[in-house]
């Protein structure tokens, strides 16, 4: 199992945010997550890589436990690619620069191979030629699909994906779902919180409806957005399809 969370509760001072979330993401495995906004998607993920502190519970990732307080978080981070809603490049570096410097700096990687490994990268999202552009003269589309090379690499095991097309003009989305869908089938062990249901069911291996932090259902894209059996499921997939 690449990912494990058990009895994930989080709070923000008296207020229960995810009471309770069991979740196995297995390698390979892409889940999606879907909810209503404010149901604590993006707590969930941010938990994972522990850019928030679970409140109780346990998560491993790739056999290590994030949760364990003697846990090097730095190792477990490089471990775990994360892409946001906003793209956050560095403006003031290049498209070439905005991924070597993590890797030189994190990594420690030699100038050369993180050129090299940027230029893989740039290549497996289609933006090869755009390496010594900066982030502003890119699309939307053109910067997250920048961001998501950046995080490849570093080489992560796992990949975060929190609503990545959800900032982006509609006609920049379908550049990004491809490459993700990409990852995905490149085998890749993927939690993505998206609102793009054709995504989810064509994509996913597994979708989990998350409300009111609970897991109110999971199981198949065509299950769980196909024939959704839970009332709660139901009432968010009328408002979002
Ligand atoms: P979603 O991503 O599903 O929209 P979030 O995980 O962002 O939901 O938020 C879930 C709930 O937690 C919301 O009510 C939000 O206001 C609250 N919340 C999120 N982050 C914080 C924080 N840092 N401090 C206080 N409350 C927060
Ligand atoms: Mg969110």
């Amino acid at each position: 199992m690449e990912i494990e969370i058990r009895g994930l509760h989080k709070s923000f001072g008296d207020t229960p945010v995810l009471r309770g979330i069991d979740l196995e993401v297995a390698r390979g495995e892409t889940v999606c997550v879907i909810g209503p906004s404010g149901s604590g998607k993006s707590t969930l993920l941010r938990c994972v890589n522990l850019l928030e502190e679970p409140t109780a519970g346990r998560i491993v990732v790739g056999g290590a436990e994030v949760t364990d307080p003697e846990v090097d978080i730095d190792a477990v981070r490089r471990r775990i690619g994360m892409v946001f809603q906003q793209f956050n490049l560095f403006p003031q570096l290049t498209v070439a620069g905005n991924l070597t410097l993590p890797q030189r700096r994190v990594l420690r990687r030699s100038k050369a191979r993180a050129a090299e490994v940027a230029r893989e990268n740039l290549a497996r999202v289609g933006l090869l030629e755009k390496a010594d552009a900066y982030p502003a003269q890119l699309s939307g589309g053109q910067q997250q699909r920048v961001a998501i090379a950046r995080a490849l690499s570093m080489g992560p095991e796992v990949m975060l994906f929190d609503e990545p097309t959800s900032a982006l003009d509609p006609e920049l989305v379908g550049d990004v779902l491809s490459v993700m869908r990409r990852l995905a089938a490149d085998g890749m062990t993927m939690m993505v919180v998206t609102h793009e249901m054709s995504f989810a069911r064509e994509v996913a291996d597994r979708v989990v409806f998350l409300d009111d932090g609970v897991i109110v259902e999971e199981g198949p894209a065509a299950q769980v957005v196909g024939a959704p059996r839970h009332e709660r499921t139901r009432n968010f997939l009328d408002r979002v399809l």
